[in-house]
């Protein structure tokens, strides 16, 4: 084995790799458990920006999952790391909820709808006429549109939900401008979670259930990637793209045992 092979920190996907809707996805648990006992960081992404990592934590915990907040990254926390290298201490009027308000307000970022610097998007179930409005006319003014996460929808039990890329959608509409995009796919999603737990990307590596989100991000951003079919992928499903995972598992149940080397097995380099 060379050094090449050994991972020192992983990033994971959360929906559809560690949990589906509201149950775990088996063994899970024991996939972090492991990463706790090998002592290796890990942070856990989500693209979505309505909760805080406190109220997800909770969500969590409810599955059998125990997560501490800080190994939970979100659009949202990613956004706020993005705002406060390009212009620390800035304003912005928010559409979204305490998932993104509270990220903006611990970078000390002040909320206005007053002449703010950017217009951040991110996820709401109650989306306001009044809110986009306001929104439209600031980006009209001259702020700078940012959103959180491109997915045009997200999933409940009763069916898909407008997300955040469908509220982006009626803004560019409106105001003929395109917002920036934080969450994944844009590899600045990994970037910034690698530097939150002090990874490098030739150490690292991304598990997620989507290839053109997760797979494509991680791999953009310098790691090795493993894909999921737990969730939203099948194996099949990988011909279709024209890059492809480093491996893919059925979950990471998986990787009991190996979460150190979990490429040492497929090599065929003969160390
Ligand atoms: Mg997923």
């Amino acid at each position: 084995m060379s050094t090449d092979d050994r991972i020192l920190s992983y990033l994971t996907d959360m929906d559809g790799v560690l949990v589906h809707e509201d149950h775990m996805v088996p063994g899970a648990d024991e996939f972090l458990a492991e990463l706790r006992a090998e002592e290796i960081p890990f942070l856990v992404l989500t693209n979505n920006s309505i909760r805080t990592p406190r109220d997800l934590q909770a969500r969590l915990r409810q599955t059998g999952l125990e997560i501490p907040e800080h190994s939970i990254w979100t659009s949202a926390l990613a956004t706020a790391s993005f705002l406060n290298e390009q212009r620390p201490g800035g304003t912005a009027y928010v559409v979204g909820e305490s998932g993104l308000t509270t990220a903006l307000h611990e970078i000390g970022y002040v909320l206005t709808e007053v002449d703010p610097d950017y217009v951040v998007l991110g996820e709401t179930r109650t989306y306001s006429f009044e809110a986009i409005t306001t929104a439209i006319r600031l980006v009209e003014r001259g702020a700078r549109f940012i959103a959180t996460n491109p997915d045009p929808t997200g999933p409940s039990r009763d069916g898909v939900l407008p997300a955040t890329g469908s509220v982006a959608a009626l803004i560019t509409r409106a105001t003929g401008r395109d917002p920036y995009y934080i969450g994944k796919p844009n590899p600045l999603m990994m970037r910034s979670a690698l530097r939150r737990i002090n990874a490098h990307s030739q150490t690292s590596v991304m598990i997620g259930d989507r290839m053109d989100t997760d797979v494509i991000s991680g791999m953009e951003a310098g790691m090795r990637t493993i894909l999921v079919t737990s969730g939203i992928s099948t194996k099949m499903s990988v011909e279709h793209y024209p890059y492809r995972p480093t491996m893919v598992l059925n979950s990471v149940a998986d990787l009991a045992g190996r979460v150190r080397t979990p490429f040492a097995a497929e090599s065929t380099s003969p160390h």
